[in-house]
């Protein structure tokens, strides 16, 4: 749930984060991210797939401030604001053969129906952002599949 930086070893780096972080907000995205998983398992056609079918890849996750200047200096728009820097969201790519809108749209049922956690759902062409911003008043949601197509949200 953390991103590594290439700078410090794995193990270092996640001794370096908040104990918020390590406590709470990990957590909260770790329900997410099962709930998510176990929702594309379970959609028609999909459930006897192979195991390797259900992998669903970690693009981004918690991201220092160093490792997001080195994303904006390598060109990528990173939000002023991103719910990344506070530990609060994940970069998820579809599993196998599952196009982007369909898993967008598979989060963003769970988000208004079992997981209040999940307070921000963005579409990108080849990943789906998911956050847990604090205070949700309402589901924020946004497109960014025709341009950006390099962004990290
Ligand atoms: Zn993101």
């Amino acid at each position: 749930m953390a991103c590594w930086n290439r700078l410090v070893q794995p193990r270092v780096l996640i001794a370096r984060y908040p104990d918020e972080w390590r406590q709470t907000r990990a957590i909260r995205l770790a329900y997410a991210f099962e709930v998510i998983r176990w929702a594309c398992q379970q959609m028609p056609g999909r459930s006897t797939l192979a195991p390797s079918s259900h992998a669903i890849s970690v693009r981004s996750a918690y991201r220092t401030e160093g490792y997001q200047a080195q994303l904006k200096a390598a060109g990528y728009a990173t939000a002023v604001k991103s719910q990344h820097l506070q530990g609060r969201a994940l970069d998820l790519a579809p599993p196998a053969g599952m196009p982007t809108a369909q898993f967008y749209e598979v989060i963003h049922n769970l988000a208004t129906t079992t997981i209040e956690e999940i307070a921000g759902i963005g579409e990108y062409s080849t990943f789906v952002h998911v956050d847990t911003r604090p205070n949700r008043a309402r589901l924020a949601t946004w497109h960014r599949t025709t341009q950006d197509a390099q962004r990290a949200a």
